[in-house]
């Protein structure tokens, strides 16, 4: 429809999530309408982002050091381990203020038609933490969606095979979303209200 780079960056902005064709013609535009400086910044950001942040080698959860701030802090154990779809689902449990335990991130859901098995996810690496003894209950903190129950149906039963208590999050998310798409309140109270599976 445009022509040449301003094409590329339309065509670029339209494969990021949530950006429709329209969104990413009114966003090039705004881009192109900005000072030269403002836009280097942004551009400057992006690519530190992805020089900087890497993956937590414990948990999996997006850090700027090997181990990740939560997983190497002693105030905190692995009694609990609360796992999780993605890294941003981290930061709305911490948001919370109720978690004292640590995290596992599986980097996404089990989905057949998608493509995605059990073994594209971290779950070995779940199980590896899990055999060393050390924790007594692991909270399933999966998007309330199709993806996210078949992963926590999936998980319950490698688990069931541990000496470890499973619990899942209370009912009561809305239904379909991720789970930081819940407000607090509800997020908080589904937390507390989890139960044994
Ligand atoms: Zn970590």
């Amino acid at each position: 429809m445009f022509e040449g780079v301003v094409q590329d960056l339309v065509d670029e902005l339209g494969t990021l999530p949530g950006i429709g064709p329209k969104s990413a013609q009114r966003i090039a535009f705004h881009l192109l309408d900005r000072d030269e400086e403002s836009v280097r910044r942004l551009a400057d950001v992006l690519i530190e982002v992805k020089e900087k942040v890497r993956f937590c080698e414990i948990c999996g959860g997006i850090s700027e050091t090997e181990i990740c701030r939560i997983c190497s802090d002693a105030r905190r154990s692995n009694d609990i381990i609360c796992v999780v779809e993605e890294s941003k689902d981290v930061f709305a449990i911490e948001r919370l203020r109720e978690f004292r335990g640590r995290y596992h991130v599986l980097g996404g859901a089990i989905d057949p038609i998608g493509g995605v098995g059990p073994d594209d996810l971290r779950i070995s690496e779940l199980m590896q933490r899990i055999a060393k003894g050390e924790t007594d209950e692991v909270i399933l903190a999966l998007d309330p969606n199709i993806e996210g129950e078949a992963t926590s149906s999936y998980l319950a039963r490698m688990l069931g095979a541990q000496d470890v208590k499973v619990t899942r999050l209370a009912s009561g998310l809305p239904v379909g979303g991720d789970l930081d798409y819940a407000d607090e309140m509800t997020l908080g109270r589904a937390f507390l209200g989890r139960r044994s599976i």
